[in-house]
Formats: C-alpha cells, sequence, structure tokens
C-alpha cells in the first residue's frame, strides 16, 4: 500500500541538502522548505554545483520524489501589493527563489496570494497578484505556483476560495499553477474544521469554487483560535480548535482518494512533537 506523503516545514540550515535527512530521521514522506532566509530579500550565496548535487542525492536516497517536496517562499513577497516598486522587488524576490528551486530540480513553489494594504481592494489586488503570478511563470519554465489559502488576517488575499480562483483564472495556465489549503487558515477563515458539518461544507465549497484538479498540496496544522477567528496561530495536531478527529477525517479521505494523492506539510509549532504527529497521523 502506498504510504501517505506527509511531513514537516523542515529547516535548510546549514544548507538546503540537510533538509531531506532531517526530515527522514523523523519518518516523514514529504517535507517542505525554504530555499533561502525566509526573512531577506535576497539570498547570500547562489547554490552551488556542490550543493545541487547533494540535495538531488539526498531526495534519491531517502526516498523523496519531487511530487513529495514543496517549498515555501519567502515571507517578505507580496505579489499583491499596489504600490509599484514593492511588488517589483517582490517578483524579483519570487523569481529568484524559483529559479533556485528549479535548480534544485524541484517543480513546485508555494506562496501566499498577498495583500492589498488597504490601497486597492480585492478586485485590484486580483489581478496585481495574476500579473505578478504570470511574469514569473515566463521567467521560470517549469515550475508551477502554488496559492495558499490564508486565515483573512488584515488585508490579506485568500480567505475565500473565489480570490485563488480569480488570481489562477487570469493567468490562465492550469497546467502550472494550482492550490494548497492550510487547515489553520481554512478553519481560521471560518470553515470549521472541528465538526464534520465544517468539514463538509469546506469540501464542497473547494470542489464548486476551485475543484480537486487544482489541488497540489495540503498544510496539516491545528488553531489556537475558534473558528471564524481570522487569525493565523498554528497548533500542534490535536492541540487546537480542529482536533485530532478532524485530521483523522482529512486522512480517511486521503486514504480513499475524495482527497486527491498531494504532499500534506506540518507546519506546527513544536518541532520536537513532529515525529509523534507524524506516526499518529500515520496510523489512522
Ligand atoms: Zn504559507
Ligand atoms: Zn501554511
Amino acid at each position: 500500500m502506498n504510504d501517505i506523503l506527509l511531513g514537516p516545514h523542515i529547516s535548510a540550515a546549514g544548507g538546503v541538502s540537510n533538509a531531506p535527512c532531517r526530515a527522514a530521521k523523523i519518518g516523514a514522506t514529504a517535507f517542505a522548505l525554504f530555499v533561502k532566509n525566509q526573512k531577506r530579500w535576497a539570498a547570500r550565496h547562489p547554490l552551488s554545483e556542490e550543493e545541487i548535487g547533494a540535495f538531488e542525492s539526498a531526495c534519491r536516497e531517502h526516498n523523496f520524489p519531487v511530487s513529495s517536496i514543496l517549498p515555501h517562499a519567502g515571507y517578505l513577497i507580496n505579489i499583491a501589493s499596489p504600490k509599484t516598486e514593492l511588488r517589483q522587488r517582490s517578483v524579483r524576490s519570487f523569481i529568484e527563489e524559483s529559479l533556485r528551486c528549479s535548480l534544485l530540480g524541484l517543480t513546485m513553489i508555494n506562496i501566499h496570494p498577498g495583500s492589498h494594504t488597504g490601497l486597492t481592494d480585492e478586485t485590484g489586488a486580483v489581478a496585481l497578484a495574476a500579473e505578478a503570478v504570470r511574469q514569473v511563470l515566463e521567467a521560470v519554465p517549469g515550475i508551477a505556483i502554488v496559492l495558499e489559502n490564508t486565515a483573512g488576517q488584515g488585508t490579506a488575499m485568500g480567505a475565500r476560495f473565489e480570490h485563488l480562483r480569480d488570481i489562477l483564472g487570469k493567468v490562465g495556465r492550469p497546467d502550472r499553477t494550482g492550490v494548497c489549503i492550510d487547515t489553520c487558515h481554512l478553519h481560521a477563515a471560518g470553515w470549521d474544521l472541528g465538526t464534520e458539518a465544517g468539514y463538509n461544507r469546506a469540501l464542497e465549497d473547494f470542489k464548486h469554487i476551485l475543484g480537486f484538479e487544482t489541488l497540489r498540496g495540503l498544510h496539516l496544522n491545528d488553531a489556537k483560535q475558534p473558528a471564524g477567528s481570522r487569525k493565523d496561530r498554528h497548533a500542534g495536531i490535536g492541540q487546537g480548535t480542529i482536533g485530532t478527529e478532524g485530521f483523522a477525517r482529512i486522512i480517511r479521505d486521503y486514504r480513499s482518494g475524495r482527497i486527491p494523492r498531494v504532499p500534506m506539510i506540518l507546519e506546527t509549532p513544536d518541532p520536537h512533537r513532529w515525529e509523534e504527529e507524524i506516526k499518529t497521523l500515520k496510523a489512522i
């Protein structure tokens, strides 16, 4: 039987080739990583041939096909910024990260759809984000861009499936775009994943507005705040308002094929619990 694809967003400290080894050590069958310092605009060093080779051989050795790896873009990037200079800087940084992914042999990169910051409206932000995505797709062949839903904190785009649908629609490249659904963000945005009814409504809405063919990844995080809080506070699996049964529903649907076989990434706050969280979820 095929194992589920599950693992944490793991540290790439000391070099990206450390990530697959760290992930394998705790029983992961998927992982996420940053391909450069996520709090800086530019990478300090280009990736060396040696580092690229070491990453690829570590992935082979530990059985991580590219379909199980979902890199995450840096936190400074705002692809929907109405401020031209900030948006251009964001696009340049996003292109650099996508190129690094491509050099590592990776095929997708996960990013948030940005914030309108109050200087434009949602329609304006959708157009700006779509334009940015198009620019990156053009600059970096072979990489698919995976937009993540958000909790809807502040002026963040992405709390509604319609935002993601409209951006993807404007880009018009379903072969090279998709979405990643974060359970904590979904719960915070108003779909109560702690209840069967809330969960089923989330699946139905996703199916009708985006469609399962757009799904490229899942982020499995419990939530510190109640459903609908619009606050992005991750909790450990079973330690929040979604609860173990909420995740059991997801894993059962994943195993049955109702949810496509995409990488599932833990972004839970305590790295010491990752091994146990993986074990718990895999046992379902
Ligand atoms: Zn994210
Ligand atoms: Zn996430």
